[in-house]
């Protein structure tokens, strides 16, 4: 199946640099590496404080302004609001200027509107710092379930008669899951659903257990595939993979995953620039 968002590319290796970028959305999330890319994009979406994931949020930032492009839109979690401000002033004081930002503090389940109908809402992670996920949610019509079984020209004859045949629903398009344990799948509904879920993977085999991944709050593969009746989404990206993983490790753990989800699954980092 086709990926729904083929524009998606970025890098993301644990502990070292991850920034996702997605054109088509003008988001990227999380700017441990300010890639030429990444700049382009005006929101930000920042999962949580560590320096692999908020190292760049600055510099970000900075290349906007000197570029005379509008200011960056940097949405965080609130709990860490107020040090990413500090942050920033630190930056620009070292600096000699101000560098002009939006900080969007945001809690799990508050919504913030994009543009073209699109909102992200933020769900809760299981990290060891303050951190969340997000999803981008579509705003679209579908037809009233009473009315779905009646033929076209019933349809049409109702519609001229003034009748609302149609409903607003949304639709979870792409997810992010920044770093977290493998609960957030069982905690977060959207996530067995979502057409891309970007998840992360730190590790893959035995060279470092479930019980140590979980301890440093990362995914451990083997507990995505124990779950992998839980992934109904037509294309899912693992990323955050440890540094001490090659391409062929990577290639190799891929293909211990089942039948049903190897063919959906894409792996970080790609077309990174
Ligand atoms: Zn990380
Ligand atoms: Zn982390």
């Amino acid at each position: 199946m086709s990926a729904r968002f083929p524009d998606l590319s970025g890098i993301s290796i644990a502990g070292l640099e991850t920034t996702i970028v997605v054109p088509s959305l003008r988001l990227a999330f999380d700017m441990g590496r300010c890639t030429s890319s990444a700049v382009k994009q005006r929101w930000v979406l920042l999962s949580h404080g560590h320096l692999d994931h908020v190292g760049a949020i600055t510099q970000h930032a900075a290349r906007r302004a000197l570029m005379k492009m509008p200011e960056g839109i940097y949405l965080v979690p609130a709990a860490i609001h107020e040090a990413i401000e500090r942050l920033f002033n630190a930056a620009g004081e070292l600096d000699g200027h101000a560098i002009p930002r939006r900080i969007v503090p945001l809690e799990p389940e508050q919504d913030y509107e994009l543009s073209g109908g699109r909102f992200v809402r933020p769900f809760r992670t299981f990290h060891r710092v303050p951190s969340q996920g997000y999803t981008i949610w579509e705003r679209r019509h579908r037809l009233r379930a009473e009315f779905r079984r009646l033929p076209s020209v019933e349809l049409a004859r109702l519609r001229r008669q003034g009748v609302v045949l149609d409903e607003p629903h949304e639709v979870p398009v792409l997810s992010f899951t920044g770093d977290t344990r493998i609960e957030v799948i069982e905690q977060t509904p959207e996530l067995g659903a979502v057409d891309t879920l970007i998840l992360e993977t730190s590790f893959l085999d035995q060279r470092v257990s479930v019980t140590e991944a979980r301890a440093m709050g990362h995914v451990h593969l083997d507990e995505v595939i124990a779950r992998h009746e839980l992934f109904n989404g037509r294309d899912v990206v693992f990323s955050h993979f440890s540094a001490r993983y090659g391409a062929p490790d990577i290639h190799q753990a891929l293909t211990r995953l089942p039948d049903s989800l190897r063919p959906r699954v894409r792996a970080l980092p790609f077309n990174a620039d």
